[in-house]
């Protein structure tokens, strides 16, 4: 297909979580809005602001989706730049492209249908790789870790933005509330699909927090490893260099 397809092993938890993201492709840009009272797109845009990229620099976007980190990271590499927006799910793809092409951007992108684990990308290919809002739904994180440094040059960065665990203890209950009685109605009230956002509220309590996460990227072969919290640790940003 146009996306670049390659056949890559999927297995059923993967089958299942690209089945999640299809029947809700077409409403997600609204839901993240509603789910988040807009706050997505300032974690997005510091995210992106704050990464290692230079003009002209080649992009890997990882679990790409509908392209909002791709068309800010365009920004940043300007159009000598390239960005490959990589997903696993043809439909996120598809709209990924629909808006990339609404908002005006066409050249410098390229779509490439695959699964984090096994990256269809020679060694050494790009100058930053990032992942946000996906990691958390990857099987085996550890081996897409190791694939995000293999793909990445020498002096490379790689970037996951992910939800994480919130810090304040009074705060907890209060974002608990939200995620399993509040977030599920607003799937249903949207999408039609309260069953998706019951998914996505266990996939974040399942993620590894803050300190694993980053012990998980030193253990891939990550160098100077550190992460940030955004509002409060709902959100964290983690960084690895490839030496
Ligand atoms: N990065 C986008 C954003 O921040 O708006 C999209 C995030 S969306 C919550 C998660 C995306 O991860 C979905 O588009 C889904 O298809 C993709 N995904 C899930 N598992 C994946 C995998 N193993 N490899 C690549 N992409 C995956």
């Amino acid at each position: 297909t146009h996306f670049g397809f390659r056949d890559v092993p999927v297995g059923e938890k993967q089958k299942l979580v690209g089945e999640v993201f299809s029947s809700v492709a077409g409403k997600y840009d609204l839901m993240n809005d509603a789910m988040s009272l807009g706050i997505h797109r300032v974690w997005k845009r510091w995210f992106v602001a704050t990464a290692q990229v230079r003009k002209g620099d080649r992009v890997l976007d990882l679990a790409g989706g509908t392209g909002d980190i791709a068309a800010l990271l365009k920004d940043r590499v300007g159009d000598a730049g390239e960005i490959v927006l990589g997903d696993i799910n043809g439909e996120m793809l598809r709209v990924g492209r629909d808006r990339m092409t609404d908002r005006g951007n066409v050249r410098g992108f390229e779509y490439v249908q695959c699964n984090a684990q096994y990256l269809p990308f020679p060694d050494a290919s790009f100058d930053l790789v990032t992942i946000a809002f996906g990691l958390r739904n990857v099987t085996d994180k550890d081996m897409a870790l190791r694939e995000m440094l293999r793909v990445l040059r020498p002096g490379g960065q790689a970037r996951v933005l992910e939800f994480s665990e919130v810090q304040a203890e009074w705060f907890k209950p209060i974002y608990d509330f939200h995620s399993f009685k509040v977030l599920p109605k607003l799937g249903k009230l949207f999408a039609g699909d309260s069953d998706s956002y019951q998914y996505l509220a266990e996939s974040i309590r399942k993620h590894p927090p803050q300190a694993q996460l980053k012990a998980m990227m030193e253990a891939a072969g990550f160098d100077r490893c550190e992460f940030r919290n955004l509002t409060g640790g709902i959100v964290a940003a983690h960084t690895g260099y490839k030496v």
